[in-house]
C-alpha cells in the first residue's frame, strides 16, 4: 500500500488555501481539482450553480457503463466570523499530529484523501467506478448536491452505495435525522399605532402561528416515533429567527419567521407543513383578510435534507465495515448529504476522518493519523 499521506496533506494545504465559506464562490478551488484531474487523466463534469458563481465536481474512475459506488464530499466551509483564531484559518498549520485550518476536518480533510486516492484507482483497473462527489453549499442546506444527485440520474447511474465522509472518525453512521429550512412571511397592513383597528398587525398574527409551532412540536414530543434511533426520539420544530415591523409606534406590517424542521421520517416535514397550512388556511387568513383582503401567510421551504435511516446490512454498510475492519453503527445528531442520496435511492452512511468535535470551532484541527487511516480505508477499494 503506498504512504498517500503526503500527497493529501500537500493537497489539503491547497484545498485549506481557498476561502470556501459558503457565502463565497468555490470557482477557484473547484479550478485547482479540475486541474488535478485532468493531470491524471480522470473524467470528470462541473455541475455549476443556477448563478454561475458556485459549482459541484462529480468526476468517475474506472468503468461508467456499470454500478459503481460514490465517495462524497462537500467544498465549503462555515465562517470564522466572530471566532477567536489564534492560527490563519485558511492556511494549513501543522503542530506534531494536528493540522489546523478551516475545514481540516470538516471536511477538506477527507477530500484531501479522496484526490489523494484517486490516480492510484484509477491506475488500478477497477472493475466497477468509484464516483467522486465534490459538492457546494452543504454547509446553509445541502443545495449542491441535489445536481449532483440530477445529473448521475440523467445519465443512467445508478450506484449501489455512497461513503459521505463527514467527520465520524472513521465510526460507520447509518442513521440521521432530517433537516429542513422553512420561512413563514406574514403580510399585514401597517398604520399609526393609536388606530389598530385600521391596520393588521402582522407581529400579533405572527404571535399565533408561533404559539401553534409550538403546540406541534410538543404534540410530537408527546408521541416518540423513533424509540433508540436519535436523540430525542421524536422530530422536533424550532424557531429560530423573528423579524418584523419597522417602529414602536407603527402597525406591524410585516413579520417574518425562520424555523426548522428536524425529521424523523421521510414525511415528518410534509405532514408539519400540512398541519400548519390548514391552521393558516382556516384561522389566520380568514381574521386577517376580513380586516384587509391584501394580507397574507406565505410558508416556504427554503431547504430539504431528509433523514438518514438506518438499513441495517446495506451495500453502503457492508461496503464501509469492509474498508475500515469496523464492526458496529451509530448515529449522529447532524445532518448530511447522506439523507439526499438514500433519497434518490443510494444506500449511504457517513465515514470519515476527523471529531464533529472539531467542527465549526475556532482552530478547527484534525490529527494526521486521522487522513493516515482514512488513506488506508480507501485504498482497500482496489480489488
Ligand atoms: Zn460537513
Amino acid at each position: 500500500m503506498t504512504d498517500l499521506l503526503p500527497t493529501a496533506l500537500a493537497i489539503l494545504e491547497r484545498l485549506v488555501g481557498f476561502d470556501t465559506v459558503s457565502r463565497n464562490s468555490n470557482l477557484k478551488l473547484v479550478e485547482y481539482v479540475r486541474s488535478y484531474l485532468d493531470e491524471h487523466g480522470i473524467p470528470h463534469v462541473v455541475l455549476p450553480s443556477e448563478d454561475g458563481t458556485k459549482a459541484s465536481i462529480f468526476a468517475t474512475i474506472g468503468p461508467a457503463d456499470r454500478p459503481g459506488i460514490v465517495l462524497s464530499g462537500h467544498t465549503d466551509v462555515v465562517p470564522v466570523d466572530g471566532q477567536e483564531w489564534t492560527r490563519d484559518p485558511f492556511a494549513l498549520t501543522r503542530e506534531g499530529d494536528r493540522l489546523y485550518g478551516r475545514g481540516t476536518t470538516d471536511m477538506k480533510g477527507y477530500v484531501a484523501c479522496m484526490l489523494a486516492v484517486a490516480p492510484v484507482l484509477q491506475r488500478a483497473g477497477l472493475p466497477a467506478p468509484v464516483h467522486l462527489a465534490l459538492s457546494y453549499d452543504e454547509e446553509i442546506g445541502c443545495f449542491g448536491v441535489h445536481g449532483i444527485v440530477a445529473h448521475m440520474q440523467s445519465i443512467g447511474l445508478h450506484p449501489t452505495a455512497a461513503l459521505i465522509g463527514e467527520p465520524s472518525r472513521l465510526g460507520i453512521v447509518n442513521g440521521h435525522k432530517g433537516s429542513s429550512g422553512l420561512l413563514t412571511r406574514i403580510g399585514g397592513l401597517s398604520g399609526h399605532s393609536s388606530r389598530p383597528d385600521r391596520g393588521v398587525n402582522a407581529i400579533f398574527h405572527a404571535a399565533d402561528f408561533l404559539v401553534r409551532l409550538r403546540a406541534c412540536g410538543e404534540a410530537l414530543a408527546a408521541a416518540p416515533d423513533s424509540i433508540g434511533l436519535f436523540e430525542p426520539p421524536y422530530a422536533t420544530v424550532s424557531a429560530g429567527v423573528i423579524a418584523g415591523g419597522s417602529a414602536r409606534n407603527a402597525i406591524a406590517g410585516d413579520c417574518r419567521i425562520e424555523w426548522d424542521v428536524r425529521a424523523t421520517k421521510p414525511d415528518s416535514t410534509a405532514k408539519i407543513l400540512a398541519g400548519l397550512e390548514q391552521f393558516v388556511a382556516a384561522k389566520m387568513l380568514p381574521e386577517m383578510r376580513a380586516r384587509h383582503p391584501g394580507a397574507f401567510v406565505l410558508i416556504e421551504q427554503v431547504y430539504d435534507v431528509p433523514p438518514l435511516l438506518p438499513a441495517a446490512g446495506c451495500a453502503a454498510e457492508t461496503l464501509a465495515k469492509r474498508l475500515t475492519g469496523a464492526n458496529s453503527v451509530g448515529t449522529v445528531a447532524y445532518a448530511s448529504e447522506a439523507g439526499v442520496f438514500l433519497a434518490a435511492g443510494i444506500p449511504s452512511v457517513i465515514c470519515g476522518p476527523g471529531d464533529i468535535a472539531q467542527a465549526h470551532t475556532a482552530d478547527e484541527w484534525i490529527e494526521s493519523g486521522q487522513l493516515a487511516a482514512c488513506l488506508t480505508h480507501l485504498q482497500r477499494l482496489v480489488p
